[in-house]
């Protein structure tokens, strides 16, 4: 994000490396959230050609757009499903700080899946990864073996998977199809937006994989033979939540989980305000 902070540890980070930011020719923004995509503004006023995989910049320009629509369904949407007004309130009030930490950007180049991106005179292959958003992309270099997976796969935390009113139909289903797609990609090196760089591609996955599994059965079992608002269930799945942003990725997460459920016929949502789910 566009804090003084991070700037001069960007700019601290690319001296480190012997390069100064006006050096910086061609960015690749692999998806829409503002810890990524915050300072691409900075770095084309610089000087460098910004890239993104198009559907996402389509998005990109929807969510921090001036009159924030998307904010606002969401607030709606989250009412819906039980949040409490107060918890709600400050969900949009946090969410419209962050903006403000996100670069204007006057033009973005383009690019398609599974398209060559020349990044420093390295051809790299997008590849788009749908779940955590609905057109991230990673970056594969087949030359050198390494994958550049964003927020896709992560070595520690597991990545943000949200349901939102403007989202593609089953989040999570998406997310899970598109970690079984990178699983074998023939790559010896993985470099994640968040943490260190780690080797065992194929081994993270299956945790992650695993890892919802659990969460699903965990999910039903939250639901358990009564009819209740996703509200309810989220914070039975995450008694703690510190923060309203805690709050939104937690209620999103809970609804992804619920979506994926219905799909596959395990639960229904009953069209009360609030909106109940029970199990099938
Ligand atoms: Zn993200
Ligand atoms: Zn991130």
């Amino acid at each position: 994000m566009h804090t003084t902070e991070a700037e001069a540890a960007l700019r601290a980070a690319l001296a480190e490396a012997g390069v100064a930011i006006e050096d910086v020719r061609r960015v690749f923004v692999t998806h829409l959230h503002p810890d990524h995509i915050g300072m691409a503004g900075t770095l084309e006023r610089a000087g460098a050609e910004i890239v993104m995989h198009g559907p996402e910049l389509e998005n990109a320009s929807r969510m921090w757009s001036r009159d924030h629509s998307m904010i606002d369904e969401t607030y709606a949407w989250f009412e819906r499903h039980g949040m409490p007004r107060d918890v709600d309130e400050g969900m949009r009030a946090s969410w419209l700080e962050i903006g403000r930490a996100v670069d204007a950007i006057e033009r973005v180049t383009s690019a398609s899946d599974g398209e060559d991106v020349d990044l420093g005179g390295r051809r790299i292959r997008l590849k788009w990864t749908p779940g955590h958003t609905d057109y991230h992309a990673v970056l594969i270099d087949g030359a050198e073996r390494v994958l550049f997976s964003g927020d896709h796969v992560l070595p520690r935390i597991t990545s943000n998977v949200g349901l939102y009113p403007y989202s593609r139909d089953d989040p999570l289903g998406d997310f899970l199809d598109a970690l079984r797609a990178v699983r074998t990609l023939p790559v010896t090196r993985v470099l994640p937006a968040h943490g260190d760089p780690f080797d065992d591609l194929a081994g993270r996955v299956d945790q992650i994989l695993a890892h919802h599994e659990d969460r699903l059965r965990a999910t039903l079992d939250a639901i358990g033979d009564a009819e209740r608002d996703a509200y309810t269930i989220c914070r039975a799945l995450f008694p703690v939540l510190r923060s309203a942003h805690e709050e939104r990725f937690a209620l999103a997460e809970t609804l992804a989980h619920l979506r994926y459920l219905e799909r596959r016929g395990k639960v229904r949502e009953l069209g009360a305000k609030p909106a109940r789910w029970s199990r099938t």
